[in-house]
Formats: C-alpha cells, structure tokens, sequence
C-alpha cells in the first residue's frame, strides 16, 4: 500500500461510512498496534499477524488511528464495490 492510497484513504475517516478496513498480509509484522488501538476493527490472525474482523463496524476514528500508526503501512480501507455478478445460467 503506497503512501498516497493512504493519504486518499485516511481522508475518508469522520463518521461512519461503509468503508472498512483491509490488511495486507505480505505486509504485517504483526506489531498488535493495530488490534490495541482499534479492537473492533482487527483480529489477531495466523504467523502472529492481524486481519480485519469480519464484523468490523465502519470506518471511524479508531480505524484511521490504526492506518496512521501502523509501522508498515499495511493497513488501508476498502471502498465498498459495485454488487458481484449474478452467475450464468448452466450451459452457456
Ligand atoms: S499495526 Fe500494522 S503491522 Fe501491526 S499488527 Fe496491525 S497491520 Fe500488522
């Protein structure tokens, strides 16, 4: 994660919004700042690294504390996406 998709990304803290928060696994060295800062948001995962809770509420200030203070900017927000695709029909 680059330092200007943080820099877009952080700027969309405030209220809460549908944005939630991502972690890059090649990233995390598993510092726990993250999870001491905003619990609701990460959960402790394998190699001692963290993930984003699956139930994790909306973005908030907790969760962009924890993009800023993460020591290898391996945090950032997903933007909600268009719905998937409904499947095909079999046979085509
Ligand atoms: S703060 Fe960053 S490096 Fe530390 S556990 Fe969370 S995601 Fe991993």
């Amino acid at each position: 994660m680059s330092r200007d998709d943080r820099a877009r990304t952080t700027h969309a803290e405030g209220p809460e919004t549908a944005l939630r928060v991502a972690v890059d696994p090649a990233l995390c060295i598993g510092s726990g700042i993250c999870l001491a800062t905003a619990p609701r948001h990460f959960e402790p995962a394998e190699g001692h690294r963290s993930r984003a809770r699956p139930d994790a509420p909306g973005a908030d200030e907790s969760a962009a504390d924890a993009v800023a203070l993460c020591p290898v900017e391996a945090i950032g927000f997903l933007t909600p996406g268009p719905p998937a695709p409904a499947p095909a029909p079999p046979g085509r």
